[in-house]
């Protein structure tokens, strides 16, 4: 089950910089494209890495408005102040540097629809918090709803299948399709009662015609990679069979780590290779491998490097190494003592140390299945879905 894997990526993206004392971390990006250059994966047939380009205006308008597109531009311009509440700051050059990262995840769209490559990647992308009027948590311009509503209008894709994994609800790219059916959402968070943005809750279910097409899989603190892969695995391959989407896309934010400093999930890094392994088998079933990757949160900086990397390899059929290379690991030691932070497990592919058990793990796999069938008898009121 192979098919060929592109990598959207600019150095650009870089530029997508709140400031040296903001979590969101360009490094984290550097050292994706280090780690996956490092163990030969760019010398891998099926892998090509593709430039970005940004997104236009008029594309940025398929979900945003115009008078957001203008206070995005003054703001940019006074490079000062903030796009919410105190999360997003102002820079100078904010404008371009969030279209480029939007323009990633039209460049992916395209590669796949256009037969150049069956999935593709978007590490830039992902910023799932933006709406129709609005930045917020870090996002700028939502590319997830972008890319949903280009594939709509340039390929006519009658029905859109978007996945979140990010551990904050994908509350902009909900709300841009809350009464659209022909775009399913569905998203696995921490529950809103404990993070950012305070959403996501399973009453939400769209309204209208789209009452039932927003599935909301809300998660307690300490979820761990078995109760996670339960959830994942009881709401995605069902949907995918009873939906029959034409293309999924999935944002791959990896806040969900339990040595995230954001967030209070605990999950490891075998998770988001399982994650993939399902999803890849799925889409090779049912939409002829048609498949979006997306970036999205991750604030510890080599474990998104791994993490994303890990997830590559799986697309590609590559087993990964156990250790990471001398010159990656002595990179991100000194990256993570740059930034502040101790380096986590810098010679391990993966994690060596556990994640703490604060909470004990029969009752979050017990919280995650009364989740579940809970969510599965509400959206059936509305949609035949489950
Ligand atoms: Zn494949
Ligand atoms: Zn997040």
């Amino acid at each position: 089950m192979g098919g060929k894997v592109a990598l959207v990526y600019s150095d650009k993206y870089l530029e997508y910089f709140f400031g040296p004392e903001h979590p969101l971390r360009p490094q984290r990006l550097t050292l994706m494209m280090e780690l996956i250059r490092e163990i030969g994966l760019l010398d891998h047939p099926d892998l090509r890495v593709v430039e970005a380009m940004a997104a236009s205006e008029e594309e940025l308008k398929l979900v945003h408005s115009e008078a957001y597109l203008q206070h995005v531009k003054r703001l940019d311009e006074e490079g000062r102040g903030y796009l919410d509440y105190g999360d997003t700051p102002a820079f100078k050059g904010m404008f371009s540097a969030s279209a480029m990262l939007v323009g990633g995840s039209l460049r992916a769209a395209e590669l796949v629809m256009e037969g150049e490559a069956m999935h593709a990647f978007n590490p830039g992308g992902g910023m799932h918090h933006a709406a129709r009027d609005r930045g917020a948590g870090f996002c700028v311009f939502n590319d997830v709803a972008i890319t949903a509503r280009y594939l709509q209008k340039k390929y006519n894709l009658k029905k859109i299948m978007i996945v979140d994994i990010d551990c904050h609800h994908g509350d902009g790219t909900q709300e841009t399709f809350y009464s659209d059916p022909s775009v399913l959402t569905v998203s696995f968070h921490e529950d809103g009662r404990f993070l950012y943005p305070g959403t996501g809750f399973i009453n939400e279910v769209g309204e209208r015609e789209g009452k039932g097409y927003c599935v909301n899989v809300p998660l307690p603190p300490f979820t761990f990679t078995e109760a996670y892969l339960y959830a994942y695995n009881e709401v995605v391959p069902p949907l995918v069979k009873s939906y029959e989407p034409d293309i999924i896309i999935q944002q791959c934010g990896v806040d969900t780590h339990f040595g995230d400093p954001l967030t209070t999930e605990a999950l490891t890094l075998d998770c988001y290779e399982k994650i993939i392994e399902i999803l890849h088998n799925l889409v090779h079933e049912a939409t002829d491998g048609k498949l979006i990757l997306l970036g999205g949160g991750g604030y510890e900086v080599g474990c998104v490097a791994k993490a994303w990397t890990l997830m590559i390899c799986k697309l590609l059929g590559v087993k990964p190494p156990e250790h990471t290379p001398p010159t990656w690991r002595e990179l991100y030691a000194r990256t993570a003592l740059e930034l502040g932070d101790a380096p986590r497990d810098p010679d391990a592919m993966y994690e060596r140390e556990k994640p703490p058990l604060t909470y004990e793990k029969e009752r979050v796999l017990e919280i995650v299945k009364e989740t579940v069938k809970k969510l599965k008898e509400t959206i059936s009121k509305y949609a035949p879905l489950f």
